[in-house]
């Protein structure tokens, strides 16, 4: 099988729409509306826009963007401690391109690299150890963030720095666990939803039973799906069809890349460098009790947060409530008033317009203007 022909073959995409059409079409007429589908992921928020799915999939499917880019969810307090470990005189600050952009309420380490601190771009945690040796009158601080995707490369290198006795190195841990993040979404009853479209890259790594609670307490079917057209489509048409026959499980459309036991040796990593159960803090969503994780006991000489009492608290300071509207599927991006205008993926106010694969940034990279009948009447 190949991604450019199999995985994005027109014929296999038009027979997958012509088959769910009809079915999304019964289904939102016995509910009297279209049907709510959060697409967990921001890969995949991106990939309906990239391979323009928003315009041939039936409108009586709506899409909630869900909080699934690590980027858009960075709270301001953590980018505010980067920054200011940053600003210390012998630290250098290392991080994925990314994070390096996300505005804080002192500016974004972009900025504070700009002005001179001492600010590195990393593509793997391990490249942090190197950068360590190198650097031994230096402190080092690896600023990690992300899902359970991103979790175990961290993890390795926690446990990799513990064994080769490395001293100067230290990592801010943001990490957030999927799992307590939508029960949170599906206990605030904020976002009325019918099911998800599952993230195939964390499921990569934690597998796809560990989802069971979402269909058994609440009573939402969830359908894995990797991130081409066909991926995509036969995961939504497997979504609707459960919607259509009443019922609601767990289903993995994504099983040449996912096992429904996850990673293994990724889980253990975790385990071992990682707890769990850690309530964390959520730019736009707030507290989400269970999401956060800690560096564990043995490898605490690791963690940076030690460091926190010398660079200060970070400022309490939030994105502009636009953005807690779109990442709880309230308001599309281009309902923001600030999108396009003061918002854009060179000047970010908000951080759904940071990553590619934030919801406002997607919108902006693959919709026309013109397509955007919002913004026309704002004119
Ligand atoms: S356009 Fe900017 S401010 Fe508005 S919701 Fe998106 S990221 Fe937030």
């Amino acid at each position: 099988m190949s991604l450019n022909t199999d995985f994005r073959d027109a014929d296999r995409v038009r027979a997958l729409l012509a088959a769910m059409t009809p079915v999304a079409g019964r289904v939102a007429a016995r509910l009297g509306r279209p049907l709510q589908i959060m697409e967990v992921c921001g890969g995949h928020t991106h990939a309906i826009f990239r391979f323009g799915l928003h315009q041939l999939i039936p409108d009586t499917i709506e899409f909630i963007h869900g909080p699934g880019c690590p980027v858009c969810v960075l709270p301001v307090a953590a980018v505010d401690q980067a920054v200011a470990l940053a600003r210390q005189p012998n630290v250098i600050l290392a991080s994925f391109g990314d994070p390096l952009r996300v505005p804080g309420s002192r500016g974004s380490l972009l900025q504070a690299k700009a002005e001179g601190a001492g600010v590195r771009v990393l593509y793997s945690p391990y490249d942090a150890l190197t950068l360590a040796k190198a650097h031994p009158r230096k402190q080092v601080v690896f600023f990690a963030i992300g899902f359970d995707t991103t979790m175990p490369g961290t993890a390795h290198s926690i446990l990799a720095a513990d064994r080769a006795g490395i001293g100067n190195l230290r990592f801010l841990c943001h990490h957030i666990r999927l799992i307590p993040t939508l029960t949170a979404l599906l206990e605030a009853d904020e976002v009325k939803l019918d099911g998800f479209v599952g993230p195939g890259h964390v499921s990569m790594v934690i597998g796809s039973r560990v989802y069971a609670p979402i269909a058994r307490q609440y009573h939402k079917p969830l359908v894995i799906a990797g991130f081409e057209p066909v991926d995509f489509l036969q995961a939504l048409y497997q979504l609707v069809l459960q919607l259509d026959q009443g019922r609601c499980d767990i289903e993995n459309a994504y099983a040449r890349v996912v096992a429904d036991t996850g990673n293994p040796a990724a889980l253990q990593a975790m385990e071992q460098a990682f707890e769990s159960g850690v309530d964390g803090h959520w730019r736009g969503l707030g507290r989400v009790p269970g999401s956060g994780v800690r560096i564990r006991a043995p490898y605490r000489h690791l963690d940076a947060t030690g460091l926190l009492a010398v660079a200060g608290p970070g400022k309490a300071a939030d994105d502009p409530a636009w953005c807690h509207g779109v990442l709880t599927g309230r308001i599309k991006p281009d309902q923001c008033p600030l999108f396009r205008r003061r918002c854009t993926p060179e000047h970010p106010v908000g951080a759904l317009m940071v990553s590619s694969e934030g919801a406002c940034a997607a919108y902006y990279q693959y919709r026309p203007e013109q397509d955007h009948p919002e913004e026309a009447r704002r004119d």
